[in-house]
């Protein structure tokens, strides 16, 4: 991926984080503990003040986004979203392409947070998102699909298993907020 690429992303998630931090956090009230929109859009604003423009390729932007969600974000997500991104940075070091990229970012958080698909997680966006990259069809209908199919799933991983059946019917947060981040990438 092109650094400009990389950093426009990032700035393009930032801001769809930012305009949807309250839907975020509305999201996360009854199946967790409503902090989701905060906690991201603090570690975001971070991560972009951390890109420094002296960066020379995309992996080099993906290290202080990292470092900046595990430090500022907190909760489940912090860590999983930070280790994504350790992930993706890797695998631009070792030149893979994006589908590749995305998938290294898709193991660490599978690794990291012991999901698999089907879970209610963010990785039940990661996973189809990855597969449609692959075959060149990423599209922000499938992400869509992918975000609004958390809906009837009941959680088994994180917070919000403990409300167990009761989440049924709510879309899950972080499965949102990683819609938001791959709409940005496709407007990037
Ligand atoms: P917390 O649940 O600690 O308050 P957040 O509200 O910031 O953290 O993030 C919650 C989101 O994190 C969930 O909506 C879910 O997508 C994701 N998540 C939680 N646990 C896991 C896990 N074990 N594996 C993958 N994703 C997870
Ligand atoms: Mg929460």
């Amino acid at each position: 991926m092109d650094k400009t690429v990389a950093v426009k992303w990032m700035q393009c998630f930032d801001q769809r984080v930012e305009a949807e931090k309250d839907h975020l956090s509305e999201l996360d009230g009854p199946i967790g503990d409503g902090d989701h929109g905060a906690n991201l859009a603090r570690g975001m604003a971070a991560a972009i003040e951390a890109i420094s423009s002296t960066e020379q390729s995309a992996a080099e932007v993906f290290k202080p986004v990292s470092m900046a969600l595990i430090s500022k974000v907190g909760g489940a997500s912090g860590p999983l979203y930070g280790s994504a991104f350790m992930g993706m940075m890797k695998a631009e070091q070792a030149g893979q392409d994006l589908a590749g990229v995305l998938e290294a970012g898709l193991e660490m958080i599978k690794k990291r947070g012991h999901a698999q698909v089907g879970e209610k997680t963010m990785v039940d966006v990661w996973h189809p998102v990855v597969e449609a990259v692959k075959q060149g069809q990423l599209t922000n209908d499938l992400i869509d699909q992918a975000v609004l199919s958390t809906k009837e799933v009941v959680a088994t991983k994180g917070r919000a298993s403990y409300v167990g059946e009761r989440s049924i019917g709510h879309i899950d947060p972080g499965s949102y907020s990683s819609g938001l981040l791959f709409k940005a990438l496709l407007e990037s």
